[in-house]
């Protein structure tokens, strides 16, 4: 068991190892894995064969990386991953903040441009925008009715 640890060790000395963008690029791998075993069931052979070979080649990419000797350019190639996932993350958590928010709907004000939230009310409205005073119609067709609202109404 130790002599093992020990060779594991001497191999790894000098070689760059695991990051976040290490722990990146197996998460994405997991995910086209997992892609691959539901499009083994449909007729179209090419996606899996697309999937399977961009997991393929997203573990040969985190191998290299982890045992690559040239440890400044893979910090660089890290550095520049969180760079990117910083700019990314608020604009992906503002999306799903919105599809959480199942009480109302957002819309752009067709003049201004504005982001306006509104009750989600089936039917045909009319609202005006608070910047500009527009008036313009809004469509809901689907209705959020709250689950527990009406402790009657079992
Ligand atoms: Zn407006």
């Amino acid at each position: 068991m130790n002599g093992f640890r020990e060779k594991l060790m001497r191999f790894m000395y000098g070689r760059y190892g695991f990051d976040q963008l290490g722990r990146f690029l197996f998460g994405l791998a997991f995910v086209f894995w997992i892609l691959c075993f539901f499009v083994r069931f449909l007729p179209w052979q090419f996606l899996y064969a697309m999937f399977s070979g961009i997991n393929t080649a997203l573990y040969i990419v985190a191998f290299y990386r982890i045992l690559s000797k040239n440890t400044y350019k893979r910090t660089l190639e890290n550095e520049k991953y969180l760079q990117i996932k910083a700019r990314v993350l608020p604009f992906l958590s503002k999306k799903t903040e919105k599809l959480k928010d199942r009480e109302h709907i957002y819309k752009n004000c067709p003049n201004c441009k504005a982001k306006l939230r509104l009750a989600r009310v089936k039917g045909k409205h009319t609202t005006k925008c608070p910047r500009c005073g527009t008036k313009f119609n809004v469509r809901v067709w689907i209705e959020f009715k709250p689950k527990y609202n009406n402790p009657y109404n079992y």
